[in-house]
């Protein structure tokens, strides 16, 4: 089912939450809602839902006007950051409930229930876990069992905020390649709120950046990595560094140091703003700009080195593989030369 946001706006109290929100979801996609606190995200996955009312536009599913229908004719399923299990029900239970509540004529019959239930359970690879209590399940086997939930009445949309929020950085690394991996086989249209970039560029087909209620960019893992439409889509995702200066017969200029620019041609401007990942500095090496190493940090296998630029212009930070960090013996308090390998530059 194709979702359709057209021209959505919130605001509370004086408050614009959100600013005129236009976005389409392909049938079958997994689109994550990528920003920072208080940037709409959780806002426009509840109207979505049907939970909350937006002042103007429509939501389409389908093609079709659903901005009046109640949630329960949505038929979305939800998964929350903290698992709305209930308690005193077994997982077994927890997951059959939604089929339970059916009005008489569409209820299946129990084989049916426990046939259905049993399927999801090895879905989410947790069939052994049937007779246990919530209270029994780790919070990872706790997210798995309420997506199963939110799965039993075969919802058109699947809807999850900031489902693995809760849990420890290990079992969520886990719980993304387990969630894209259902995702590929059940192709349910899905929207996923997060504000961890890492988890939106592993686990989503599309990334919306949002921010200030208000969309940066749409695009896919790499489009928004490698060609950030904003400043901000660029220091959102991933650590950047910024540098001012200007474009001249194709090449960035900045201070004294000229850069060949990759790619189309630009067109001169007297004022641009470039910007080039740690993992794109080059230390040493010829010319470069001036500058003294502050900081030194191991991050695994690389090191990021924290450096101050001598004409004043703010910090660099350069992430090094141990090989070339041990080639040039770089201490705190140096002075070098650093150079981007690979500069862009965003339009003026
Ligand atoms: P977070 O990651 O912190 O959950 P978010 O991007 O999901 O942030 P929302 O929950 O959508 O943000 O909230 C957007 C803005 O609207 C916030 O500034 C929030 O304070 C405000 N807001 C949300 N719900 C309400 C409400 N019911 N009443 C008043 N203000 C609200």
């Amino acid at each position: 089912m194709s979702i359709e946001i057209r021209n959505i706006s919130k605001s509370f109290g004086s408050f614009q939450a959100l600013k005129g929100i236009d976005l389409t979801i392909g049938s079958g996609e997994l689109v994550a809602l990528l920003g920072p606190s208080g940037c709409g995200k959780t806002t426009l996955l509840r109207i979505i839902a049907g939970l909350e009312a937006a002042d103007s536009g429509q939501i389409l599913f389908h093609g079709e006007d659903t901005t009046h229908r109640h949630v329960r004719e949505r038929q979305v399923g939800f998964v929350f950051q903290h698992y709305a299990l209930f308690r005193h029900m077994s997982v077994f239970e927890n997951i059959a409930f939604g089929l339970r509540v059916r009005p008489r004529g569409r209820r299946p019959p129990e084989a049916e229930i426990r046939r259905r239930v049993h399927e999801l359970l090895e879905l989410v690879q947790l069939d052994w876990l049937a007779d246990r209590y919530p209270g029994q399940l780790s919070g990872g086997q706790r997210q798995r069992i309420a997506l199963a939930r939110a799965l039993a009445v075969e919802p058109k949309v699947l809807l999850l905020d900031e489902p693995f929020g809760a849990l420890d950085a290990k079992v969520r690394q886990d719980l993304r390649r387990w969630l894209r991996r259902l995702h590929d086989e059940l192709h349910i249209t899905s929207v996923f709120v997060t504000h961890d970039q890492e988890e939106a560029l592993e686990v989503a087909d599309r990334v919306v950046v949002l921010n200030g209620g208000q969309i940066e960019q749409v695009g896919s893992a790499d489009e928004v990595y490698d060609h950030p439409a904003t400043p901000f889509v660029c220091q959102f995702i991933g650590d950047v560094n910024l540098f001012h200066g200007r474009v001249h017969d194709g090449r960035a200029h900045i201070g004294d140091t000229v850069i060949d620019l990759p790619g189309i041609a630009e067109s001169d401007a007297e004022q641009a703003l470039f910007f080039a990942r740690p993992h794109e500095i080059e230390i040493g090496g010829g010319t470069g700009i001036g500058a003294v190493v502050r900081d030194i940090r191991r991050r695994g296998n690389a090191v990021r080195v924290e450096l101050e630029r001598k004409d004043g212009q703010g910090p660099v930070e350069a992430e090094l593989s141990r090989e070339a960090f041990g080639r040039h013996a770089i201490k705190h308090g140096d002075e070098v030369v650093i150079q981007p390998n690979r500069i862009r530059v965003f339009q003026p």
